[in-house]
């Protein structure tokens, strides 16, 4: 398999920073380095990636604050390395527009995976096969029609199932934080009603999965959100 694609790492510690390039490079991909948030700025700026690996913790600022700077003129997938497991953590990186997020120390096959992921999501979303069509395993949700299949029996959704499971399928891969589905799908008034989220999830994971309580599409990350498996 040749993939071509550019990824700018961001990660002020050499170690790692070695690691992830024979790494990356190894798998075939085009790798620049940045020490600092301000180098990894810049580098993303005139390097115009296809992806970026970011640590949290650098010297010069926060990376949450690189996400933001990034944010504000490239939609260029970001997957965060960090050494900070708390759920507040992630869930700001993951509310400022990064697309994933690992915790130190991490496997290699994890990190490809999630790399895979998030590349995948930005060809899926430029040139889909089928317009408007969302298909993984036996699901596949038709925008366009607004019909709903698992193995070729159309499953009915209410309006509430539909919007929700359409937002998951917007951002297939990624993960999204509850306050940004609460938002998404009810309104800027509901954030705080997570329990929401929890019962359609719930009725979502019913309808649409074949063991509701080992999902295959509809994923938990454990305090932060949900996201829809691509692969
Ligand atoms: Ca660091």
């Amino acid at each position: 398999m040749t993939h071509s694609a550019t990824i700018i790492v961001i990660e002020d510690e050499a170690q790692i920073r070695r690691f992830l390039r024979t790494t990356l490079v190894a798998e075939g991909y085009q790798v620049f380095e940045a020490e600092t948030g301000k180098q990894g700025l810049t580098e993303a700026a005139t390097r115009k990636p296809d992806l970026i690996v970011l640590d949290l913790g650098l010297p010069d600022m926060d990376g949450v604050q690189v996400v933001k700077g990034i944010r504000a003129w490239s939609s260029v997938p970001i997957v965060i390395l960090s050494a900070r497991a708390q759920e507040c953590d992630k869930i700001s990186a993951l509310d400022a527009g990064a697309d994933d997020y690992l915790v130190k120390p991490f496997g290699v096959g994890e990190l490809l995976a999630r790399i895979r992921v998030a590349l995948r999501h930005v060809m899926s979303t430029t040139n889909g096969d089928e317009e408007g069509v969302f298909a993984v395993d036996e699901l596949k949700v038709d925008m366009v029609h607004r019909k709903v299949t698992v193995g070729g029996a159309e499953v009915h959704l209410t309006p509430i199932e539909y919007r929700l499971l359409t937002v998951l399928v917007k951002h297939a891969g990624k993960v999204l934080t509850h306050q940004l589905l609460l938002k998404e799908v009810w309104g800027p008034n509901y954030v705080e009603r997570a329990h929401y989220l929890r019962i359609y999830m719930g009725t979502l994971r019913h309808k649409l999965e074949k063991d509701p309580a080992r999902p295959r599409f509809l994923l938990t990350e454990v305090g932060v959100g949900y996201r829809l498996a691509v692969v």
